[in-house]
């Protein structure tokens, strides 16, 4: 962390900046310049609190060197994490993120029924992609709407897996349902709304099951690999991003999905990066050509909502693709990917 003086700061200012470094544990360093004085703090991040220095006369600004979010950070720039989900012991395909692979992941927004979901997801299957999804328990924001089935949506979705050999990614809405999700799921999703809820976030960090995290609606990013940490320091490593668009005043889209997200997290992370052009558009017709740009972007993932008839869904049909359209992305999601040097024919890795 460093201080930086105003010009105008005196001696004693400075001085007491110092003192205030030395209370809290740490070695203050000044160094004096021509026009202004800045302090250097050295010693343990964690006693760095910047706050305390911003009233202090004289003091114009408060620099930190280091991110807040260690584990999340990379140690070096090239270093890369990969998540995978699913394998032997979900008798699914094991699905890896942060290779060269990029899967994808699709299925209705809610799981409806048993019939419903089994074929969503042979209807994924068989359009390309690697990992199905549907909501059991859903987050909504009018309390009479549909809530999900609950365990018995995760029941259902477990028929899936066994009926199409995908993995299953799910969301998890509270902390006293991290356990049961976890024994279904491949991949356990925390949503927008919950992108803070730092007890659901710790409970994830015990589950043995890999986690979608989503980027909250309106959460900056460093807010978001802070909540990863979260799961991170809980012994959890296996995180894997997920940007689905933020609240802004465009108001032709459901929410403004940012690509820049992307390299910018590649930047900042080891950890994958899914993108989600569904919630990220709100609107079906728009979600083709957002895939495909994620993947030129440099993405490392999709999450695609899929409706075997969107006009029927339960949930967010306006922003579900038709299996049909699927079919025709897929091939050409596979061009692009060649085209940075990537696939997305193969998501496989068996372990
Ligand atoms: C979903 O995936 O259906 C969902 C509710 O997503 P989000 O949390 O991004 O709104
Ligand atoms: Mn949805």
């Amino acid at each position: 962390m460093i201080i930086v003086m105003h010009p105008s700061a005196t001696q004693d200012n400075v001085e007491h900046v110092c003192k205030l470094v030395r209370d809290m544990g740490l070695k203050d360093h000044p160094i004096q310049g021509t026009n202004l004085t800045v302090v250097a703090v050295i010693g343990d991040d964690r006693k760095k609190d910047g706050d305390k220095f911003e009233q202090a006369p004289g003091v114009d600004r408060v620099m930190k060197v280091l991110q807040p979010y260690t584990l999340a950070a990379k140690a070096d720039p090239k270093q890369r994490s990969e998540v995978t989900i699913g394998g032997p012991a979900t008798n699914s395909q094991a699905v890896t993120f942060g290779g060269d692979a990029i899967p994808v992941i699709a299925g209705p927004c809610s799981v409806e029924g048993e019939d419903a979901i089994i074929e969503a997801g042979q209807a994924a299957k068989a359009a390309g992609a690697h990992a199905l999804r549907g909501g059991a328990f859903k987050p909504r924001t009018n309390p009479y709407s549909f809530q999900g089935h609950g365990e018995d949506g995760l029941k259902m979705l477990a028929a899936a897996r066994e009926a199409t050999g995908l993995p299953i990614v799910t969301e998890v809405l509270t902390t006293t349902d991290v356990e049961l999700v976890s024994e279904y799921a491949d991949m356990l999703q925390i949503g927008t709304r919950n992108s803070q809820n730092f007890k659901l976030l710790e409970a994830c960090g015990d589950s043995p099951k890999p986690v979608l995290m989503k980027r909250g609606m309106s959460m900056t990013l460093d807010e978001l690999l802070q909540a990863c940490e979260y799961i991170l320091s809980g012994g959890n490593t296996q995180v894997v991003l997920c940007e689905r668009g933020i609240r802004t005043f465009e108001d032709h889209t459901r929410n403004t999905l940012s690509l820049s997200v992307v390299p910018e997290l590649h930047h900042r992370t080891h950890l994958p990066v899914v993108i989600d052009p569904s919630h990220g558009t709100g609107k079906a017709h728009l979600v083709p050509a957002m895939a495909k740009a994620a993947v030129a972007a440099g993405c490392d993932g999709l999450a695609i909502e899929m409706h075997v008839n969107p006009e029927k869904a339960w949930t967010d049909g306006a922003q579900s693709i038709t299996p049909a359209t699927l079919a025709e992305l897929m091939p050409q999601l596979q061009r692009i990917a060649e085209a940075v040097d990537r696939t997305c024919a193969e998501a496989s890795a068996v372990s």
